[in-house]
């Protein structure tokens, strides 16, 4: 038998268990033995049988002496089973199991049967009871040897198919699997042992050491593959065809000094670094990490100008409709003065800028409408946007789009150079994961003279004061966004609800002028919205997170969040990152009724900091790393096992071990590295095949 045999085609497994086994994904040996379990239980021994209550369930195996079903109370039911000690000790007091009102269980027991039982025992008069406790029936001593006396492990949900009949199928499968049928795919000298025997271990243990080292090869294992993944994208683009981008920059210069503010000490030091890549002819992959408001629009700007000046067109993609209208708008009232033509493309928008009439321009080789920089959405990808000399790329907010999105737009020959740019806080640790095949520029200080954000979580009926507050900051001229509570652009949206909600703000904020805006508002109307909020007309935005990401009004200082509760971490600071971007203070008041203590926690990280890293931190304690390496993202296979908090030695051990082997034999050609290509190649042929 072979791990990739279909269980199909194995006959020890019952017909009618193939679509349970389905539904959870299991559809070969090799989907069964890494179905992992979610705990194991500690069967070993069992407990003598009880003789007092005690408040620490026990679990004990016996023989079922006495059935009875009774009624009480008119319809209700109560069924016992009298247990007793195997060898029928006569000393020993029998144990009473009880349930109330479970046909089920009335089914599954009979007198003669062995169970095992684990509950709390308890004092009912004169018996020993166990009400309504966990219980498997011993049906043979295979039972004995597969469910019981070990240490035994409990599957995730199993829809369908009880722990029994998977712990079965998982120990037969163990059973007929040889141990030249595995292959262990780790780097040599690994010390894990066999992955054969780490399967064998991580079901079924001898003990917990055992079990602990199992756990140790397999996660090792699966950071391997991950990491060999990585390590094979970033050989796979050492070795692309690329060409120099970099003008001499005398306009940025230029542009630099038309800036009304200085660069900050991280916007210089990252723009050298991307600087340094556009100079090279190695394709650039590069990462700009930047808390939100630190400023990465300059920085793209400015590489984007080198790239032009050295005869290329640049192209800035950004997530959403609102976005991409904004950088077009900032890119022409700073871009347009230096003789630079510019386009937008969106889905609903396009627009070919001509040249002011009194073009300064060194850049004289265009009488051709060529435009230097693209701007737009997703549209850039599919709208037959023909690039005439691709010699940059920039994705802001790269986090909201899928890797073979961005593949879409940098698989191109000659390679363009390529700079992502997100302000998801990802914690440092796991950058390397998420993003180990690009080089990292870490923006890590704020502009000066930013206003400070305060931020507060209030109950909902301490509206009236808010209210009053938010009034007082319009007075002083400031302006505020509200976050209402339909938190998906989708199709279910309701206008109505939208409409309803936004009259609603209106009597509240009355006089000041506020207006809606939501995902459903078609764009040229979206985009006056934005105009007249941004020129100081409107005094509240009324908003779904369509306003999430990017948007720049700086002097807006107010953001209102509705049920905050029912938003992330993450988005949250995303959300708090439109306010604070000018010299004002300002403040983000989070309203929720919500009292749980996860909510308490949750909301109280953020009015701890306003850090994007520490808030990334904390979210990650809290809700675990899941999210953070969504697949779409990273395009990397989900861990079913490692965690990437507590396993980060293996992941550095992994990262390290792929490396060395991929830079020694970048196309694993060498005859000892054959045997990884499974691992890069199945991989690649998913992510990159349709790019071509
Ligand atoms: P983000 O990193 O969130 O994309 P932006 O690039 O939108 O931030 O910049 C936020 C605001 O800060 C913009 O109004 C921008 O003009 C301004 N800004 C950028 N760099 C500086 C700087 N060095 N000094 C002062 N203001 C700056
Ligand atoms: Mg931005």
């Amino acid at each position: 038998m072979q791990l990739s045999q279909e269980l199909e085609n194995c006959d020890w497994v019952p017909r009618a268990r193939l679509t349970p086994l389905r539904r959870l994904g299991i559809s070969t040996i090799a989907d069964l033995l890494t179905h992992f379990p979610r705990r194991h239980e500690d069967r070993r021994e069992f407990a003598g049988f009880p003789r007092e209550e005690s408040e620490s369930p026990i679990c004990i195996c016996g023989e079922v002496t006495k059935t009875s079903l009774r009624r009480f109370g008119g319809w209700k039911k109560i069924f016992e089973a009298t247990l007793q000690e195997d060898e029928a000790n006569a000393l020993s007091q029998p144990l009473v199991l009880r349930w109330f009102n479970l046909h089920y269980v009335q089914k599954m027991i009979a007198t003669g049967q062995r169970l095992v039982v684990f509950g709390k025992p308890r004092l009912r008069g004169q018996r020993i009871c166990m009400e309504h406790p966990e219980f498997e029936v011993i049906e043979s001593d295979d039972d004995l040897s597969i469910h019981f006396r070990r240490i035994t492990p409990i599957y995730p949900a199993t829809e369908g198919l009880s722990q029994r009949v998977f712990r079965g199928l998982v120990f037969h499968a163990l059973e007929n699997l040889a141990a030249d049928e595995v292959e262990t795919l780790l780097p040599r000298n690994h010390g894990m042992g066999s992955r054969r025997s780490a399967l064998q271990q991580i079901h079924f243990p001898e003990s917990t050491e055992q079990l602990a080292e199992a756990r140790r090869h397999l996660v090792f294992s699966e950071f391997f593959t991950m990491q060999m993944i990585i390590a094979s994208r970033r050989a796979q683009a050492a070795n692309r065809q690329g060409v120099a981008h970099a003008g001499s920059g005398e306009l940025l210069e230029r542009f630099r000094k038309a800036l009304p503010f200085d660069l900050t000490e991280a916007q210089s030091r990252v723009l050298a670094e991307i600087r340094r890549d556009l100079e090279s002819k190695q394709p650039m992959n590069r990462l700009l990490q930047g808390d939100v408001g630190s400023g990465k629009t300059v920085v793209a700007i400015s590489a984007m100008l080198l790239a032009v000046e050295a005869g290329f067109q640049a192209a800035l993609m950004a997530p959403t409709q609102i976005l991409a209208e904004q950088h077009y708008a900032v890119l022409r009232q700073w871009l347009e003065p230096l003789g630079m033509k510019l386009a937008l493309r969106t889905g609903t928008r396009r627009e070919e800028n001509s040249l002011p009439l009194f073009a300064s321009g060194e850049r004289t080789g265009g009488a051709d409408d060529t435009p230097d920089i693209i701007v737009g959405t997703h549209a850039l990808l599919y709208e037959g946007v023909s690039f005439q000399n691709l010699g940059l790329v920039v994705i802001d907010e790269q986090h909201k789009f899928g890797v073979s999105q961005r593949a879409r737009l940098t698989a191109r020959e000659p390679a363009p150079d390529v700079l992502v740019m997100t302000a998801t806080p990802i914690p440092r640790t796991l950058t390397m994961t998420v993003y180990g095949d690009l080089d990292v520029s870490i923006i890590d200080e704020m502009p000066a003279n930013r206003g400070k954000i305060i931020t507060a979580v209030r109950d909902t009926s301490k509206l009236g004061e808010v209210l009053a507050f938010i009034r007082s900051e319009f007075e002083a001229g400031r302006q505020a966004y509200v976050i209402y509570p339909l938190i998906e652009e989708s199709d279910k949206l309701d206008v109505k609800a939208a409409a309803a909600e936004f009259e609603l703000w209106g009597e509240r904020l009355r006089p000041f002028r506020c207006e809606l805006l939501h995902g459903r508002i078609p764009s040229p109307e979206k985009q006056s919205i934005m105009d007249r909020f941004r020129r100081g007309e409107t005094n509240a935005l009324i908003s779904t997170t369509v306003i999430e990401v990017g948007v720049d009004v700086p002097n807006a200082t107010v953001m209102l969040v509705e049920n905050a509760e029912r938003f992330g971490l993450a988005q949250l600071h995303q959300l708090r990152g439109r306010i604070g971007r000018g010299k004002h203070k300002s403040y983000c008041i989070l309203l929720t009724k919500e009292k749980s203590p996860e909510t308490v926690a949750k909301l109280g990280v953020l009015e701890k900091t306003s850090n994007g890293f520490e808030v990334a931190e904390a979210d990650w304690d809290q809700r675990g790393p899941g999210d953070l390496l969504g697949t779409a993202q990273s395009g990397l296979p989900d861990l079913k096992l490692g965690n990437l908090k507590t396993d980060m030695d293996l992941m550095q051990r992994a990262r390290t071990a792929a490396n060395a082997i991929l830079e020694w034999d970048p196309k694993l050609e060498a005859a000892e590295n054959q045997r990884f290509r499974p691992l890069v190649v199945e991989e690649q042929g998913r992510t990159f095949a349709h790019v071509s």
